[in-house]
Formats: C-alpha cells, structure tokens, sequence
C-alpha cells in the first residue's frame, strides 16, 4: 500500500523521511495526532531489513502513543521515531545529533524520548541539538532513565487488577510470574518482592538471571515456555510484544495478566479470549504509561514526587477501564480504546469549533482570538 494510503488508513497526519549521508543516519518520524498536543514518543534504533518493515513498525508505534497520553489524560499527542541501523555498529554522536538537528526542523510537533536500543548517553546527544526532546539525564535537568517509573506504574495497574480480582490491593502472599526480568521487569521484581509477593521469572539473558539470583534469592527461575503455564495468580509480561496468543492463552493457569510490554495481544480478539476464560487483562498501554508520565513533566521541571503521583493515578484509571469493560460488556483492551478516543474526540470537536469561527469570517474580516 503507497505511504499516503498507509496514513490515511491508521490517521497519521504527517511522516517525515530523514537522511544525512555524512554520519549513515536514515530515520523515520511519525506523527500520528496532535488534537491533545505536541506528539511525544521514543526514537527507536533497529536494524530493519527493509524501509517498508521500518515504516509499518514507526506507523504502529505513533499510534499507539497517540491511544497511550489520551487514556493517561496528558495533554500529549502520539508521535515515534526509528532509526534504521545496527545499534551495536552504527551509532556515533554524528548520527545522534544529524538526529537532533532533524528533531529540531520539526519545531515541537514531535518530542523525542529513550526507547528500544536508545540510552540516556545517546538522548545528551541530540539534546546538543535541540531542546524537543525528553528522558535528558538528570544532571542536565530530566528524568533520567525511565524504567522505574514505568515499573511503578505497572505495579499501579497490577493493584488494580487485584482489587478487581480478590476485593483487595494488597499482594502479601500472591505469585507474580514475570517474563523478561530486563530493565523494567527487573524494577517490578523489587517492587512486588517489597510488597510480599512470591516470584516466578524467567529471561533468555543470563546476567539478567544472575541479578536476579543474586537480589531474589527465593524467586523461582522457569525456562521461557514454562512460564506461561506456572501456576501464580499474576502473568506479568515484561519482555516483548504477542506473547499472550492462541498458543499460549490454554497454557495460562493465572487470574490476571499485567505487565510492561507493549503490544501483549498478539490480536484483538485475544482479548475477547481471556474475558471468556475469566482472566482480567490490564491494558498494556495503560499501565506501561509511567514512562511517558515521567517524561512529561520534564518541560515544567521534573520532580520525582511530582512524577510519582501521577503515576500513582494509573490506579484508579485502570479500574476506570474495568468499569467501561464491563458496563458495556466489552474486552477491557476495546474499553481503553474507547476511553482515549473518547477524550481525543471531546478536543477535537472543541478545536473545531474554533477553527469554523475563523474560518467563517467575513472576507477583509481580521483573524481574533476568544
Ligand atoms: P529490556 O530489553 O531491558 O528487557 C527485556 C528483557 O526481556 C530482557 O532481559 C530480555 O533478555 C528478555 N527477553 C526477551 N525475549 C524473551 C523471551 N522470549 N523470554 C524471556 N525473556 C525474554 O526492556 P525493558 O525496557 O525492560 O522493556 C520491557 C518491555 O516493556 C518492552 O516490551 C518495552 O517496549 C516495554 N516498555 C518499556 C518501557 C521503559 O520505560 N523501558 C516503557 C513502556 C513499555
């Protein structure tokens, strides 16, 4: 399908190719939706086979921030970045900042952020270059590396899920199996761990094992497919997308799936599936929100309190999505869906309302503001 098609079709207002020949950088930016504000989401650096494969992953991603602010009530629209490239072989602080400079062309319509394989030490880079751009290291004024923060958010969201499912908060005694104990899986195992949760984990990186062995003595480390059918009362997915599918929902021996990975239905109608086999679902782009909170709050000065709070809302919001999901009888993922574009909605009509004043004065009529 041509790239103006593909916009069309998913509602992208603006794509934007990027290349510097100097430095090998060709990236992609997506902007998504602006109603709510400025689109802010992460650069992500891959080494995509093809620029087709880079352009679905970039135009998938937009989206989903875009869904992400609006059910987390930041005045944010959804935008994301990749660059094509090896991070192991090709990032240099050229590259960065031919990156930044690009960022910076777009005048605050997009903000950038850390995502997969980009770092703090590559965000001081492109921060050289432009002020629109956020998760800056906190020796510079930001917030630094935001896996903790989506960690607690995620240990928000998994709250609520308890309360839905045991009539309570608290995890004294509960077993959380996560997948993926990597920088936020890692954080969550502290969390939950503190609030007297048994674990269950398992990783394919062994370091990432052996910290956990050396901070989680108790914890019970699974191979990659048993962890799917251990028995716990939580599945915290937090290594990639998909993982809860045809194939492993049978499998699940769980009461809820809650975690930090984005993307964890392989489809849709996957979560149809685990409402009929009576397991909560905590949205992804929900609860992984602690991140983008985080972050945005660098502009107006970041505080960790400040932070902290609003991530602490993740708690009620999700019960809010349960609520929906289950007054109109619809999978909790639809009910979060329904939650953004609801508020996306709401704006968009205010905004157009304005613009039609504008746009109907009388010819020689000059522009005003009310
Ligand atoms: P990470 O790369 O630090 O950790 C992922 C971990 O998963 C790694 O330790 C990896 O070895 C492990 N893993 C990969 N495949 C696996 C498999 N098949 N079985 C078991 N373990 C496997 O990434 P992260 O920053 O912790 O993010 C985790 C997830 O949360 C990702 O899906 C990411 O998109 C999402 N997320 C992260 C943030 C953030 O602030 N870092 C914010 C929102 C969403």
């Amino acid at each position: 399908m041509p790239t103006l098609e593909k916009m069309y079709s998913m509602g992208h207002e603006e794509v934007v190719f990027f290349q510097d020949r100097s430095c090998g950088l060709k990236a992609i930016v997506a902007i998504h939706d602006t109603t709510l504000g400025p689109a802010l989401g992460g650069t992500r650096m891959w080494p995509y086979a093809s620029e087709e494969e880079a352009l679905i992953d970039v135009l998938r991603l937009s989206k989903g921030m875009t869904y992400k602010a609006a059910v987390s009530g930041l005045n944010l629209g959804g935008g994301k970045a990749v660059i094509i490239g090896d991070p192991k072989k090709d990032k240099s602080e050229a590259l960065f900042r031919a990156f930044g400079r690009l960022i910076e062309s777009l005048n605050g319509r997009y903000i950038t952020a850390e995502a997969v394989n980009t770092s703090v030490d590559d965000i001081e880079y492109i921060f050289a270059e432009t002020n629109f751009v956020t998760g800056v290291a906190q020796q510079y004024g930001g917030s630094g590396n935001p896996a903790p923060y989506t960690a607690l958010g995620v240990f928000r969201g998994i709250e609520a899920s308890v309360t839905k499912a045991f009539g309570n908060r608290s995890l004294k005694g509960k077993t959380v199996a996560i997948q993926g104990v990597g920088s936020v899986g890692f954080e969550l195992a502290k969390l939950l761990s503190e609030a007297g949760a048994s674990l269950i984990y398992t990783d394919i990186n062994e370091k990432g094992i052996q910290k956990m062995k050396e901070s989680f003595p108790h914890a019970k480390f699974v191979g990659t497919n048993e962890i799917f059918s251990s028995a716990c009362d939580i599945y915290a997915p937090c290594a990639l997308g998909a993982s809860i599918n045809d194939e492993t929902i049978p499998m699940l021996k769980c009461k809820i799936v809650a975690g930090a990975a984005n993307n964890q239905l392989k489809e849709d109608r996957h979560g149809q599936i685990l409402k009929e086999k009576g397991i909560i679902y905590a949205p992804d782009y929900l609860i992984n929100a602690g991140g983008l909170m985080n972050v945005s709050i660098e502009f107006e000065g970041w505080a960790d309190s400040k932070s902290r709070r609003m991530i602490d809302t993740i708690y009620d919001k999700t019960l809010e999505v349960f609520r929906i999901s289950d007054e109109q009888n619809i999978p909790v993922n639809k009910a979060a869906d329904v939650m953004a574009e609801k508020r996306i909605e709401s704006i968009r009509n205010i905004k157009n309302a304005y613009l039609g004043k504008i746009n109907h004065r009388m010819p020689g009529q000059k522009n005003r503001r009310f």
